[in-house]
């Protein structure tokens, strides 16, 4: 599938190369593809189990998770991510352990990850190959930055704004632990500030709906209140809080299968995990 891009003032049309990968029959991970500055470009390229061989001058992770920079390795082309972590890169084995402490089988499912030979550090406000812009972007992960299309108007999310599912109508977190709200939330604002014309997520479709960024900053907020109420609930009452709340997340969990367990399951771990942590201790008398 090719999602073409255009802009109005530009008389060429801009192309996107989308490969979206799927788990349990469910379309879940996407690698995106473009020419920039001269160059080749894989931004993402998904797990170490399902490489897609493409053409690569470089590889931009948006983060080190294993969905979506496992398989960085096998390019043998320059792998950029953030650079005070970049050099995981290099031996990437304690990424794989603690991806299989937060996400038991779905780590598994992801492949261990080949070193990369060569990893490049990016720092935020860089501009790569005179064509995109890196954006730290933490919050999902420290190690997080989006990646913006200049040409294109196209800004690569990651897992910075949350997934986005096209066949449910739906945007839903993605913030397994440890997750920090506060940095997500100033992200996020930062990410819409840029003025992107399209966003890519990386879970796992494009849209020209930029809105959504704003939608999801909502959303973010919504569940903070209502599962800071009582951040010792179980999983499955903050479900029902939830799905009552948020039509996005009913969606979800009517759905059910891959999507409610990754994406709500792990995203409502992530947040009860910030939010019992931020809650202020008892007075002690
Ligand atoms: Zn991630």
């Amino acid at each position: 599938m090719t999602f073409i891009l255009s802009r109005a003032s530009r008389l060429e049309m801009q192309k996107v190369r989308i490969i979206t990968k799927s788990l349990g029959g469910e379309p879940l991970i996407t690698v995106y593809a473009l020419e920039a500055g001269g160059a080749a470009i894989v931004i993402d390229p998904g797990p170490a189990s399902l490489h897609s061989p493409l053409e690569a001058d470089a590889v931009l992770c948006t983060h080190l998770h294993l969905d979506h920079c496992g398989s960085a390795g096998y390019f043998g082309a320059p792998v950029y991510a953030h650079e005070r972590y970049a050099a995981h890169l290099l031996d990437p084995s304690r990424l794989y352990e603690a991806a299989r402490a937060v996400l038991g089988r779905y780590a598994e499912a992801w492949g261990a990850p080949p070193p990369c030979k060569n990893a490049v550090g990016v720092s935020d406000g860089a501009r790569l190959f005179g064509a995109i812009d890196v954006l730290h972007a933490p919050g999902h992960a420290p190690h997080h930055v989006a990646y913006y299309w200049r040409d294109g108007g196209v800004l690569f999310v990651g897992d910075g704004a949350g997934g986005y599912i096209p066949e449910l109508g739906a945007v839903i977190p993605v913030t397994p632990p440890p997750f920090r709200l506060d940095l997500y939330l100033q992200s996020l604002e930062r990410m819409r500030a840029v003025g992107a014309g399209a966003i890519c997520y990386s879970h796992y479709s494009c849209t020209r709906d930029v809105e959504l960024l704003e939608a999801h900053r909502q959303q973010v907020r919504a569940w903070a209140e209502v599962l800071g109420e009582s951040p010792d609930i179980s999983l499955d009452e903050a479900f029902k809080l939830l799905a009552r709340e948020d039509e996005n997340a009913a969606r979800v969990l009517a759905a059910g299968g891959i999507y409610a367990d990754l994406y709500l399951r792990v995203s409502v771990l992530g947040f009860l995990d910030y939010l019992r942590r931020a809650k202020p201790p008892h007075d002690c008398l």
